[in-house]
């Protein structure tokens, strides 16, 4: 597979050559990268990408979520196009960001008050930040595997958390329980996604979300539900689905339109510590906060694109291409597996969906990686792990030929896959 791929992709190899003169290994996103080298992309239109070697193929890698709109789309575009010609660095509160603050804090049951940043690693680190000023304790509680960001994943990265971290199992209810009780005043906050999505869209259950809802209400800590990649799964979030309510929540992704974005907020008694005008207001800047790229972006996005109604429809298209996909594996009685829940889903080896991170760290990875190539081969792009995850502009033709590659790849690598 690999060697196919490098003569179909001269042009992607001999940029990916010159890159590494300026990069370490030409790349400036580790989660690009994969053997033998990524196709470099030219251009995106709709759910379409064309490679630099003029390949056309259908974007099922979905910018990790934050593609949810797909390629230039045109409200989103026109957007951009008005802030353009508005000019973009301002130097203050613009016409934007309160509106796209109150459309994002209707639309999600945890927000009373919302801030934004750059990204979903910033919301994560402003969020904890809060709720260790907030306690006045020390410590968060995260999950074995998790990635919230750069700086923030738990899967035994070097580079990691400027804080003290305890870490408990994914989907453990009980032992998770356990452990905030036993960290009981030490602990500030418990940061978790409500499904793992780059774990390997791994949902988390209601038992085990709710005992972490309950234990940390008990001891004081507050719940951090890290939406960055979920928020997109119902009109109210993942949590607004599952009806739990943490006492912050973050996000990012798509709510900026496709632009750099993040945001954190939660509990008016927590957020308003942020008020500028109090005497001990806690400090939150960052220039580009208020880019109004993103803000006009994420306001046109959220207001005529993905409407609640919309993201119904999406969803439901996503448990049905994941439904044709099970089915698909099913018929030819094979060990493999997608998980998710709605418009995101991943493939994993085995016969049951791994409970966390770590398990489905355990499973074969090389024949994600070669199905990741197969796939590329057939004209679908999906993220190297074997994520896949849906945008507006999909129908009928997309998820067919998704399903055809798909099909493909389990009949030539049967012997593999058994
Ligand atoms: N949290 C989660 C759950 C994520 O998936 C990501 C990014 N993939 C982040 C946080 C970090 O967001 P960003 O890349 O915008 O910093």
């Amino acid at each position: 597979a690999a060697e196919r791929f490098v003569a179909a992709n001269p042009k992607s190899k001999a940029i990916q050559e010159q890159a590494e003169k300026a990069m370490p290994g030409g790349n400036t996103r580790t989660v690009l990268h994969y053997h033998p080298f990524p196709l470099r992309f030219a251009r995106g239109e709709g759910c379409y990408l064309w490679d630099a070697d003029g390949h056309q193929l259908v974007d099922f890698l979905g910018e990790y979520t934050a593609g949810l709109y797909g390629h230039s789309e045109p409200v989103i575009r026109e957007a951009i196009k008005q802030a353009a010609d508005d000019g973009w660095v301002l130097g203050g509160p613009n016409l934007l960001e309160a509106r796209l603050a109150q459309t994002i804090v209707d639309r999600f049951p945890a927000l009373e008050r919302v801030r934004f940043t750059n990204s979903g690693t910033e919301a994560n680190l402003m969020a904890i930040a809060a709720a260790r000023a907030f306690t006045g304790r020390d410590r968060v509680m995260v999950f074995k595997g998790g990635y919230h960001g750069g700086v923030l994943y738990f899967g035994g990265s070097p580079l990691n958390a400027p804080f003290d971290y305890v870490m408990g199992d994914y989907n453990d209810a009980e032992g998770s329980a356990a452990l905030i009780r036993e960290q009981g005043d030490r602990l500030a906050c418990v940061l978790v996604e409500p499904m793992c999505g780059s774990g390997g869209c791994l949902p988390g259950s209601v038992e085990f979300l709710q005992s972490l809802r309950d234990a940390t209400r008990e001891t004081g800590a507050l719940l951090i539900f890290d939406e960055v990649m979920t928020s997109r799964l119902s009109p109210e979030g993942l949590h607004g689905l599952l009806g739990i309510t943490p006492d912050l929540l973050t996000l990012g992704k798509y709510l900026g339109g496709g632009l750099s974005f993040g945001a954190f907020g939660g509990r008016a008694e927590i957020l308003d510590r942020f008020d500028p005008r109090r005497p001990d207001g806690w400090p939150h800047a960052g220039t580009f906060n208020n880019n109004v790229f993103t803000m006009s972006a994420g306001l046109a996005g959220l207001t005529h694109k993905y409407t609640p109604e919309r993201a119904v429809m999406l969803n439901a298209a996503g448990d049905s291409l994941r439904g044709r996909l099970n089915d698909a594996i099913a018929r030819r009685g094979l060990p493999l597996v997608v998980a998710g829940r709605g418009s995101m889903m991943a493939v994993h080896p085995g016969t049951t969906v791994p409970m966390s991170p770590p398990e489905a760290g355990r499973r074969p990875r090389k024949l994600i990686d070669l199905m990741h190539l197969d796939l590329i081969a057939g004209g679908v792009y999906t993220a190297r792990r074997g994520m896949a995850v849906l945008s507006l502009p999909m129908g009928a033709a997309e998820f067919d030929r998704f399903v055809a590659a798909f099909e493909e790849f389990l009949d030539a690598r049967r012997p593999v896959i058994e």
